[in-house]
């Protein structure tokens, strides 16, 4: 039983008698705080990489830094530039998934498409993370997803890249695509790394939720990403589900809806006709 708050307002009514209004306001309460706690947050989350940018500024305005000295803190200026434009681009995509509705033509991509990109992009991940860790990528199902392509592969690469940058060097990911019960398609990228404790899993996908902040800022993170892929896989009409074991590894599993493609072979003679 959750605890409720009532609004109550009590109006005479008649002859010795009262007239009690109850309303539960306890949802629009809990709206009231979440939103408060986003607008906390966003403000902390830009208000960290401005505080170090200023801080750069003022020691750059001693114009008898050695120049060697200057070029490294404008890189580290560079590098929080860069972590604010990801978080204003995670932002926007996650309030454009909020408001609208999901554009109704359905265009269809073969689920290889989706799997190739992971691949690549979680490769050029390993290589600029210098990192060293084993990608292994099974066969793509003959299936095929409905729905905006661009969202569906920006949460298929979430999860990959969260599974690169959080296994540490040794580790391995693992990322299966299956047909599943009711022809649906299954995505399960496994990972090797530190595993998220029982009490975590349930809010991980909330905005700006993190485990450990320090090791989200070190690996890039806003925070977000899972918010994000929640979303996307919410507004396909499929689910995402997490497994996790403290200092074994973690499962993401996406299901969504889809149709079987058969691809078809072909035959130089037959193409040129
Ligand atoms: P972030 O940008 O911090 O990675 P996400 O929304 O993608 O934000 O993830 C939220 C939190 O969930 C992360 O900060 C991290 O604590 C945890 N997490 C996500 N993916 C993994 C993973 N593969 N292994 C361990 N922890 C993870």
């Amino acid at each position: 039983s959750r605890p409720v708050k009532l609004s109550l307002r009590l109006h005479p009514y008649g002859e010795g008698r009262l007239l009690i209004l109850s309303r539960d306001v306890t949802s629009v309460e809990q709206a009231e705080t979440m939103r408060r706690d986003f607008v906390a947050n966003v403000s902390h989350e830009i208000r960290t990489p401005l505080t170090v940018l200023a801080g750069f500024v003022e020691t750059l305005q001693n114009l008898d830094l050695p120049r060697e000295e200057r070029n490294r803190y404008l890189g580290m200026m560079g590098v929080q530039a860069q972590r604010m434009q990801t978080l204003v681009s995670d932002l926007l995509t996650l309030s454009r998934l909020e408001g609208s509705p999901l554009p109704d033509a359905t265009e269809w991509t073969p689920a290889a498409a989706f799997l190739t990109q992971c691949q690549q992009e979680s490769a050029a991940l390993v290589q600029a993370l210098g990192k060293k860790m084993e990608l292994r990528f099974g066969e793509a199902p003959a299936l095929a997803l409905g729905g905006a392509a661009s969202e569906l592969q920006s949460a298929f690469s979430n999860l990959v890249s969260n599974a690169v940058r959080y296994t540490p060097s040794g580790g391995v990911v693992d990322v299966q695509a299956r047909e599943a019960a009711g022809g649906r398609f299954e995505l399960a990228v496994r990972d090797t790394g530190p595993g998220i404790a029982a009490e975590h899993l349930p809010r991980v996908t909330e905005r700006f939720y993190r485990v450990d902040r320090s090791r989200s800022r070190e690996t890039g993170g806003t925070g977000l990403g899972l918010a994000i892929v929640k979303h996307v896989v919410q507004r396909h009409g499929g689910e995402l589900k997490i497994a996790s074991t403290l200092g074994k590894g973690s499962t993401f599993t996406i299901l969504l809806p889809a149709t079987r493609v058969r691809p078809l072979p072909l035959k130089p003679s037959e193409s040129a006709a």
